[in-house]
């Protein structure tokens, strides 16, 4: 069976990448370079629908974005200026084929394709409804719940339509949809999942991260704003404010881990956020060490944040294979235990007879944390103190994070001595929910007023979470027969 890397299993996974192109030729060759800059939200399925002026023509399959869109009769039947894309993991809806997106459907107004980064957390409740009135399910993706919020809304004009259906919505969303008349982007009244406009040359690019943007030499504009809609067409662009203004809460995750370090989110460098978190780890979990070693690569900016604060040097003490691909096949169980060292392999010639404080950017079930001290161990590290650039991770998201049930997060089952204990590590201390906060340059988290969505964290889920309080068995509102297991 092929899996997306096995070894990533131990980490909290983003969802979705969105990218979309407004006024280019050949758009959607643009779009397949954006996706492939975002990659790292989602490597399971890739799709891209473009606009040529009086058709909609799409081509989504399972797989990298490399993979999908590298052959030039793939581009060639996506002609047109507009086009958006998707990359994706499944967090609602199964992994088959018709859950890929962009998803589309021909509407009274027209054709109508939507590409969604987030998880609506009511999508449940407003299937049964829709269901009840007539309304036919083609896929298991919540995001279809949007296109027959607008196929069945009494307002005239699509944008009204639009507008009427996402009122009815809970949850987080970034959304880029096409329509005849143009493309709308926007985001939910909290900004939980990001979404930035940049420019290439006339063209108005969307994307879900910066890096995105560099990638395809286009100009940062503005990131869409929390409730912000904003509609590109022939006459211009227009943006939408069509909700009560509340305090954004965009997910602090995306600092911590999810948004690729060369990105800029809410302002800020992720990569200096990253570092300034290392930072705090030092001055509020400090150790007597040798070396201060990142597990690579997602450990590396706080690390080099720990070691100019401690004044600990940094090393390279843990190797990354750049070989093993992002598909892999699954190992048998009496060989998958070796899987670790595949990916990563220690220094022996550095560690050996050495001190470590090793940091890594989070815990989720612990699997990976318990073979890397080991490997620190079996190289020869006198001592392994781990360092984690993130809070306890003790509660599960339904913002569009594929993240395991509350049971299986180890933070939710033990406290942190007991996780010391269990991955084997000297010691083991994380950054403070205040320490994080102070490295996004706040002066800790204000209880009453907290700027992110934090709530792996700390509980305090910043929507209603209306499927997961209803205790209904889900129901099945589509055939699952083409589930591409491949
Ligand atoms: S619960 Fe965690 S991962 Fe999910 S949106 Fe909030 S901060 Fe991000």
């Amino acid at each position: 069976m092929l899996t997306t890397n096995p070894f990533d299993d131990d980490k909290l996974r983003e969802e979705c990448g969105i990218f979309g192109v407004y006024g280019i030729e050949s758009a959607a060759a643009l779009v397949a370079l954006g996706l492939h800059a975002l990659q790292h939200r989602g490597q399971e399925a890739a799709g891209i629908t473009s606009w040529d002026g009086r058709l909609f023509h799409t081509h989504r399959a399972m797989g990298h974005v490399a993979g999908n869109f590298d052959r030039d009769e793939v581009i060639r039947a996506l002609p047109g200026p507009v086009a958006c894309g998707h990359v994706r993991y499944s967090t609602t809806g199964e992994t088959a084929l018709a859950n890929v997106q962009p998803l589309f459907a021909e509407l009274v107004s027209g054709g109508f394709a939507v590409a969604h980064n987030g998880n609506i957390s009511n999508a449940m409740k407003l299937k049964r409804e829709l269901i009840r009135r007539g309304s036919i399910f083609q896929s298991t993706s919540d995001t279809e719940t949007i296109i027959h919020l607008v196929a069945t809304s009494s307002y005239r004009t699509v944008i009204d339509r639009f507008i009427d259906a996402l009122r009815r919505l809970e949850g987080a969303y970034s959304l880029i949809c096409m329509t005849p008349e143009g493309m709308i982007a926007c985001r939910d009244p909290l900004g939980i999942r990001p979404l930035v406009m940049g420019k290439l040359g006339e063209a108005t690019i969307f994307a879900s991260e910066t890096v995105a943007l560099d990638v395809v030499g286009a100009e940062f504009v503005r990131e869409i704003e929390a409730g912000e809609l904003v509609t590109v067409s022939d006459s211009g662009i227009r943006s939408i404010r069509p909700f009560a203004p509340v305090r954004p809460r965009p997910c602090v995750f995306e600092q911590v881990y999810f948004s690729r370090p060369d990105s800029v989110v809410d302002g800020s460098s992720v990569y200096s956020v990253r570092k300034a978190i290392g930072a705090e780890l030092a001055r509020e979990n400090g150790v007597d060490a040798d070396y201060v070693i990142p597990v690579p690569d997602s450990g590396v900016p706080a690390a080099i944040g720990y070691a100019q604060e401690s004044g600990i040097p940094f090393e390279l003490g843990i190797i990354r294979s750049h070989y093993i691909g992002r598909t892999f096949i699954q190992p048998a169980d009496n060989i998958r235990h070796l899987g670790v060292k595949l990916k990563h392999n220690a220094n022996r010639a550095l560690l050996k007879g050495k001190r470590i404080v090793l940091i890594d950017d989070s815990i989720v079930r612990g699997t990976t944390s318990v073979k890397i001290v080991q490997m620190l161990r079996d190289a020869g590290a006198t001592e392994v103190h781990m360092r984690i650039a993130s809070p306890p991770t003790r509660h599960s998201c339904f913002y569009g994070v594929d993240t395991p049930e509350r049971a299986k997060l180890l933070a939710a089952r033990m406290t942190v001595d007991e996780m010391a204990a269990f991955i084997n590590a000297d010691s083991l201390a994380f950054v403070s929910v205040d320490g994080l906060y102070r490295a996004l340059g706040e002066n800790g988290r204000d209880p009453a007023r907290p700027t992110h969505c934090d709530a792996c964290f700390t509980g305090d889920y910043p929507t209603p979470l209306t499927d997961h309080d209803d205790l209904a068995e889900p129901d099945q509102f589509a055939l699952l027969d083409e589930r591409i297991l491949a």
